[in-house]
């Protein structure tokens, strides 16, 4: 029996791509083995990661100045990617919504001069800032469109002259994106894109092909996997696989668009529920609401671990609250 899955990340996927995972999981369309099994040079998987390109270029209309990267280390090993790509000037400003725009900051500020240009943190990231103390001169803005852990997201983009560099992991492909308004966006890929392994770098080609820090490894070099079409070595190819499956079901769905509404219904209806309630609370500002995590409270700590223990046994899993905000948290991601 499947439960009803509400895991931040690993999270689930659709069954559609799980059954047709399954099916071809010893046999892939007639090579007799497995995508597992195969060899990341061969002409199956050449033309599986390019068609999971081509289904990501389409699905969020990514302008042909932009590669597209696939590469690995998770969200995380971008934090440090993004400095040791982009630092020319030595200044990069970020915007502190939470604990992983927190990370990227903290990463940043050993390879650059980082600066935090707003922060919500006194109010325990429950809001997105609207103001924010820009510096002149800067290599990059950084940003965490969506705050996994406190529930916020972004429902418009900072003024900036500077490239604008995004954490997408938990709300890529969820609602429709401008690419262009981007230099670039990472994301990790266990949310709404695939199984974990895979990071998802989309970058502006002029920003890429600049140069990086003499100290890049070779691997964070967004040119290497650029120069090599994301083959400089073995690629997490499982991954990359099932992402092409799950960028097929997007498509058919009605892509990014169709997905926004959808999620847009999806997560008022908790909120509604949430709100009309006198016993559930979500602490975040109203605006700011994430349309992908949703974080709630009773009025104790007793009742809440009652109530993901009861949840569990209706089948509805994963909903403990992380341990910064306590309570439950559901994640509904595409
Ligand atoms: N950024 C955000 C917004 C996240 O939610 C996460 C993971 N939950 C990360 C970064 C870290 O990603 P990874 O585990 O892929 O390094």
């Amino acid at each position: 029996m499947r439960v009803f899955n509400f895991s931040a990340g690993p999270s689930m996927l659709p069954e559609a791509v799980l059954q047709e995972i399954a099916a071809e999981m010893t046999d892939y369309n007639g090579t007799g083995m497995s995508v597992t099994e195969m060899s990341h040079r061969s002409k199956p998987f050449q033309a599986i990661i390019d068609e999971t390109e081509a289904d990501l270029r389409q699905l969020m209309n990514v302008p042909d100045d932009y590669y597209v990267l696939f590469v690995q280390g998770g969200a995380s090993t971008q934090f440090e990617a993004v400095p040791l790509n982009l630092t020319k000037k030595g200044k990069a400003d970020y915007i502190v919504t939470g604990n992983f725009a927190n990370k990227a900051f903290e990463e940043a500020a050993k390879y650059t001069d980082a600066y935090a240009a707003a922060s919500s943190k006194e109010a325990n990231y429950t809001y997105i800032p609207r103001t924010f103390d820009f510096r002149e001169g800067t290599d990059y803005v950084h940003i965490t469109t969506n705050n996994t852990i406190f529930g916020t997201r972004y429902t418009f983009l900072p003024e900036t002259d500077a490239p604008l560099v995004a954490d997408m992991s938990s709300n890529i492909l969820s609602e429709k994106t401008d690419v262009s308004r981007f230099g670039v966006i990472y994301a990790g890929a266990q949310k709404n894109l695939a199984p974990a392994g895979v990071t998802v770098v989309i970058a502006k080609k002029e920003l890429v092909d600049g140069g990086t820090m003499d100290i890049c490894p070779t691997m964070l070099k967004w040119k290497t996997q650029a120069k090599n079409g994301s083959l400089y070595n073995t690629p997490p190819c499982f991954s990359i696989y099932a992402m092409g499956k799950v960028l097929k079901w997007l498509k058919q769905l009605g892509g990014a668009e169709v997905m926004q509404q959808i999620n847009e219904r999806k997560a008022k209806k908790l909120y509604d529920f949430i709100d009309q309630s006198s016993f559930y609370t979500n602490r975040v500002a109203v605006a700011d609401r994430s349309l992908m995590n949703v974080p709630f409270v009773t009025a104790s700590e007793e009742l809440d671990a009652k109530f993901i223990k009861e949840a569990a046994a209706c089948g509805l899993v994963s909903l403990k609250g992380h341990r910064l905000v306590g309570g439950m948290r559901a994640s509904i991601y595409n």
